[in-house]
């Protein structure tokens, strides 16, 4: 079985189309999904009836919580008190009905996803380094987990004697008796510094996961975010990928 792990979507439709049509040329049986579907970017309906429309399995994103319910967002910066509140008006009842209704944790055959981190699935962590990963890995019960959140894609290894860190160079070749826990980078707004959409695909017979950087048309997503009287800022960063 050939998987498509996709996270961090949030309302970019070019982003997701694009990597939609590389996945499918890649003989992609199946679509899973780390959270945040919505929040940032100007298509938040559109990407959601697509990752229904394809039954993908999801998780909860902390963009999926703030947008789905009504918590008061008087912390927020005034930038994403506003982002939110827009995209809370572009989504039905219905909509935010079923971001409320996404679990924070899922198992997806023989392995496992969730937006931040294991061990406060709920709480929002972001695992940059092997000290969270750790964390993270005390409370994972499969070999495999995929996550997002950072919109870093990255990897880390536990061989039961230690945690190791490591960015995509080649296609990663899972080895028995080690667990992984692997951030699939951003489909909608990449922030390592490369623009170019992000998602990997696990192989389950090859036992491989390979990352994949996929250029797409950033200008009509700024577009959009500038038609929409959408921050500034969020058509800005999407062309340095920060
Ligand atoms: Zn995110």
């Amino acid at each position: 079985m050939r998987y498509a792990i996709l996270s961090d979507i949030h309302g970019n439709l070019e982003g997701l189309n694009t990597v939609l049509e590389h996945a499918s040329s890649q003989g992609v049986d199946r679509y899973v999904c780390g959270g945040d579907v919505v929040g940032y970017n100007a298509n938040p309906k559109e990407c959601m009836d697509i990752v229904r429309g394809l039954d993908m399995p999801c998780v909860m994103g902390n963009h999926d919580e703030y947008i789905g319910q009504d918590c008061d967002l008087s912390a927020f910066n005034p930038i994403a008190q506003e982002a939110v509140l827009w995209c809370r008006n572009q989504l039905s009842e219905e909509d935010r009905q079923w971001l409320r209704d996404l679990r924070y944790v899922r198992l997806v055959d023989h392995f496992s996803i969730v937006h931040s981190t294991m061990d406060s699935p709920r709480y929002w962590g972001y695992v940059q380094d092997a000290s969270d990963a750790a964390a993270n890995f005390t409370y994972q019960s499969t070999n495999l987990c995929f996550h997002g959140h950072t919109h870093v894609p990255q990897m880390f290894i536990d061989d039961g004697v230690d945690i190791h860190h490591g960015s995509f160079i080649e296609p990663l070749k899972l080895q028995i008796g080690n667990r992984y826990f692997i951030n699939v980078g951003s489909v909608g707004q990449p922030r390592d510094g490369d623009p170019r959409a992000a998602y990997c695909i696990y192989d389950s017979e090859e036992e491989t996961v390979e990352l994949f950087r996929l250029e797409y048309d950033i200008e009509t997503t700024k577009t959009k975010i500038r038609e929409a009287g959408l921050p500034e800022r969020l058509a800005e960063r999407l062309d340095y990928g920060k």
